[in-house]
């Protein structure tokens, strides 16, 4: 059998390495410490009972994740419903609202009586609608988020309470860099995951008992060696590839790098190809700090508003550096200073857990073109 290296064990990795473990001898290498890359499970417990916490891979559905869909079904991965309501707090200004029902929307009463928060809703509902036919028009291409906001007209509150909160807690990023995001990369990323909309969303699925289940169920017969990082992926003249780590380098047939972009292009170094360069270079990365908690005084005040994600933004805690701010920042656009911000994913029927913060992860943000 030929014989296959495989550089990462998160699901890209995995999922080759499961996809081709009939064909080639393989071998992962893995930098971290665990199996799984982002998919991340951390047993707690809770009034003596062990409870897993996913605190990266989470959910999925059957529309847009067909192919892990369908590798779950093979492996007998046990999966159930979940939920993937949305709410956004904002402490400054005291509004809170959970984007699931009427009921949730005004999970403050008093918005009832505040026309700002029914021009908000208005807004919405009309960037949903606009949405879906941009998509369509030739002209979104290159635009910047923010761009295709100031064209629409569309309002601060709608910017500052929904837009930017949804799509930064969507991509793990912080607001200021949303803006600009590709339009139509998110427009798409929106409408394929049905948020547009109130009753547009594919029923969420997440896996019962923990994401660990599916890399348990993945990781049979692959040799997997933990804590060693590949240095270095060379091409050999002759044939196949060479592939370095601190203690030895060893020979493969063939090589699959799945770890990110930039690492897999410092993996090539010299050696990387011009297209190499052009596809793997484009990539930007943003680093996330992952805190699991049991801290109820950061979810909203109004009970009803409580969701899967809560998304809050806080009052700068000092004025911010003057470089925080874009020079490009057009007046009544951008927030008026980078606001502290946190996304809080709630296990719902999770009522004691061990606090602090537990790992940092990294999460992808697509080519900036
Ligand atoms: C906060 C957050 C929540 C998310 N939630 C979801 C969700 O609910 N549903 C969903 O579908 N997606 C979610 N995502 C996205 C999803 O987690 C990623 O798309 C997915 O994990 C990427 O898998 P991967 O195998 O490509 O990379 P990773 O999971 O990052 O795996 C790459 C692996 O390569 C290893 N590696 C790197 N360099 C080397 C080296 N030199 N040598 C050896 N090993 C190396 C790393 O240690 C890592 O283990 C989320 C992302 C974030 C940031």
């Amino acid at each position: 059998m030929p014989s296959l290296a495989i550089i990462g064990s998160g699901i890209s990795g995995l999922g080759a390495a499961w996809f081709l473990r009939h064909h080639y001898d393989l071998t992962v290498f893995e930098a971290g410490g665990h199996i799984g890359g982002h998919t991340h499970t951390v047993t707690v417990d809770e009034d003596g009972r062990p409870v897993p916490i996913d605190t990266g891979f989470m959910v999925f559905n059957h529309v847009t994740y067909p192919h892990l869909t369908r590798l779950f079904d093979t492996l007998g991965v046990p999966t159930k419903p979940t939920d993937m309501s949305f709410s956004v707090q904002h402490r400054p200004r005291e509004i809170e609202y959970r984007g699931t029902s009427l009921n949730t929307l005004f999970a403050q009463r008093r918005n009832l009586l505040r026309p700002s928060f029914y021009r908000l809703l208005l807004q919405i509902d009309r960037f949903n609608h606009e949405a879906l036919a941009a998509l369509e028009d030739p002209a979104l291409g290159g635009l910047a988020l923010e761009e295709y906001v100031r064209r629409g007209r569309y309002g601060e509150d709608f910017l500052e309470l929904y837009l930017l909160p949804m799509t930064s807690a969507v991509w793990s990023t912080p607001p200021e860099k949303m803006l600009c995001f590709p339009a139509a990369t998110l427009l798409r990323f929106f409408y394929n995951h049905g948020f547009f909309g109130l009753h547009t969303q594919h029923p969420w699925w997440t896996v019962d008992g923990g994401a660990h289940q599916y890399v348990r169920l993945l990781t049979t017969r692959e040799r997997i060696h933990l804590r060693i990082p590949v240095r270095a992926v060379r091409r050999l003249p002759s044939g196949g590839v060479e592939v370095a780590t601190d203690t030895a380098t060893t020979r493969f047939d063939k090589v699959i790098l799945a770890c990110h972009a930039p690492t897999a292009l410092a993996l090539l170094g010299a050696e990387a190809t011009p297209e190499e360069r052009r596809l793997l270079g484009a990539f930007r990365y943003q680093a996330n700090d992952v805190a699991l908690h049991t801290t109820a005084t950061v979810m909203p005040r109004a009970r009803l508003a409580w969701s899967a994600w809560n998304y809050r933004l806080d009052a700068p805690a000092a004025p911010q550096p003057a470089t925080a701010l874009r020079t490009s920042q057009p007046v009544g656009l951008r927030p008026q200073a980078a606001e502290p911000t946190g996304c809080t994913r709630w296990r719902k029927r999770g009522r004691r857990m061990n606090t602090g913060p537990i790992r940092a992860s990294k999460g992808a943000c697509p080519p900036a073109s």
